[in-house]
């Protein structure tokens, strides 16, 4: 399944209590963005999501991006989510799916790295093949970053690996130490309250 499809993100939520958009497929983007939402949820946890053929392509990563190449920080892949969810901050009332506060942690535009034997693959068949590799243009996240898909038993995983490049810092511990809303400035605790 290259192209994405909302149907499991309307269906598990109801759009009379969540704030959360209802949105809708989009067309393609000259410029894909990238979004990273911080989500405490009954599991804090970081949303990583890709614009890949006019949805957003979802992993939640329960230790967040690291700017470190030796870190492999686990990915589970979510549903497909509206690309108007990258501008959503706010809380998902309890008892609903996902219920808990949402901030904009990073976002940007990235670009599609991804080549096999020197061609470049489309980011729905990278995302099918299990491999991705992006640059990303963020205000706390830059440079190659690297999503493998791997199997666990039946599960499926993947992981998130920054690539050993310019922008690479292992000194940098973004999710500790830059823990606040790129638009809005507020940490997830002024978001909940
Ligand atoms: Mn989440």
């Amino acid at each position: 399944m290259t192209s994405g499809s909302l149907k499991d993100y309307r269906e598990r939520r109801d759009f009379g209590t969540t704030p959360e958009p209802e949105g809708r497929e989009s067309g393609v983007s000259p410029e894909p963005i990238f979004v990273v939402q911080k989500h405490a949820a009954r599991q804090l946890h970081y949303d990583f999501r890709l614009e890949v053929d006019g949805v957003l392509k979802s992993w939640a990563i329960p230790k967040g991006p690291s700017t470190d190449p030796k870190d492999k920080r686990l990915a589970v892949p979510t549903e497909d989510h509206p690309l108007a969810y990258a501008g959503f901050e706010g809380v998902i009332p309890e008892g609903e799916y996902g219920g808990g506060a949402v901030l904009v942690w990073d976002t940007g535009v990235y670009r599609n790295l991804t080549e096999k034997k020197g061609e470049a693959i489309p980011m729905g068949q990278a995302v099918a093949h299990g491999h991705v590799k992006v640059w990303l243009e963020g205000n706390k996240l830059k440079g190659g970053y690297a999503l493998t898909r791997f199997k666990t038993g039946k599960d499926e995983s993947w992981l998130l690996v920054k690539a050993a490049d310019e922008a690479a810092d292992p000194r940098r511990n973004p999710v500790a130490d830059e823990p606040q809303s790129v638009l809005t400035g507020r940490t997830i605790e002024e978001v909940s309250s």
